[in-house]
């Protein structure tokens, strides 16, 4: 099962470790979207996670689950600082059932403590300012695929924060450019076959004028 209480437990025991002398809550915060002033801004994507959908009893997998961090230090708290950190998970819509039936994820124990080490590693970096911060760990739960990515059903791809719509938005503007590129050298080469011609019609021209000069 994947509570609160895991989350905040599991996250106030790594960053004691990493922050002995600072106190940080985790809490969740569903009203969160984009960055807002004064907070870091954490996206966590392309996380492993389950769905089960309580009105049909309909469960998925998806590799594509978004979870969403703000993070702020108060530095001006005396020598122990106070960190909090809003977390919103991002849901999906269960396809068997007709309407709007949101479904919030689950996720397996050690994808939740490799979300949480790379959540730490982004306080490091910016409410920390280190610079020497390890890279992210991955959260897709190895080799495991799942079917088709329906971006209508998908809370993340809503936002525009989802890394399979993001890839193809990519893939479609890559295949734009080369579009675009294509039709250049198709311009270029032209360019260079009517070149090619004139000069040669032009000495065609100065020959045929020496040749009737000489006569
Ligand atoms: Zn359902
Ligand atoms: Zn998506």
């Amino acid at each position: 099962m994947d509570h609160l209480d895991e989350w905040s437990n599991t996250f106030s025991q790594k960053i004691e470790q990493i922050k002995p002398s600072d106190r940080w809550i985790l809490e969740i915060d569903n009203n969160i979207c984009d960055s807002r002033s004064g907070w870091e801004y954490f996206v966590q994507d392309e996380a492993f996670g389950w769905f089960h959908c309580s009105q049909c009893y309909n469960s998925w997998e998806s590799v594509n689950v978004c979870v969403v961090f703000h993070m702020k230090l108060d530095h001006n708290s005396g020598y122990m600082k106070q960190g909090t950190v809003k977390m919103r998970q991002l849901r999906q819509r269960c396809h068997k059932c007709n309407g709007d039936n949101f479904v919030k994820p689950e996720f397996p124990s050690n994808v939740r403590n490799n979300i949480l080490d790379n959540l730490i590693i982004q306080i490091r970096k910016y409410c920390y300012k280190e610079r020497n911060v390890p890279n992210l760990r991955d959260v897709r739960c190895g080799n495991v695929t799942h079917g088709r990515h329906i971006s209508s059903h998908c809370e993340a791809c809503k936002w525009g924060i989802c890394k399979k719509q993001r890839v193809t938005m990519t893939s479609i503007l890559q295949y734009q450019c080369k579009i675009r590129e294509h039709t250049n050298q198709e311009h270029n080469i032209c360019k260079c076959c009517c070149f090619c011609f004139l000069i040669i019609l032009l000495i065609l021209t100065v020959l045929f004028v020496v040749a009737n000069s000489e006569l």
